[in-house]
C-alpha cells in the first residue's frame, strides 16, 4: 500500500489515502473531496473549483494526471 495526502491529490487538508493503485488513490481522494464539498468546507471548495478549471483543459489534465500517477509510484511500498 502507498499513502498519498488529500494535498498530494489536488485536495486541501493533510487526510492521508492508502491503496494499492493509483485510480484506488484517486477514487478514495474524489469520495472525500464529495463529502467534504457537502459539508461546505472553504478550502476544499476552493481545491475543487481548480480541479475543475484543470479539467476543462483535457491536455493539461492529462498531464496532471501523468506527474501524479508517477508521484504514486515513486512512493515507497508500506
Ligand atoms: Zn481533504
Amino acid at each position: 500500500m502507498k499513502t498519498m495526502t488529500c494535498k498530494q491529490l489536488g485536495g486541501a487538508c493533510d487526510k492521508e489515502f492508502a491503496a494499492n493503485s493509483f485510480e484506488e488513490i484517486a477514487e478514495l481522494s474524489k469520495n472525500h473531496g464529495m463529502e467534504m464539498f457537502k459539508e461546505n468546507d472553504e478550502a476544499h471548495m476552493q481545491a475543487m473549483q481548480a480541479m475543475k478549471e484543470l479539467m476543462m483543459n483535457p491536455e493539461k489534465m492529462q498531464e496532471w494526471m501523468e506527474n501524479k500517477k508517477k508521484e504514486f509510484d515513486s512512493l515507497p511500498d508500506n
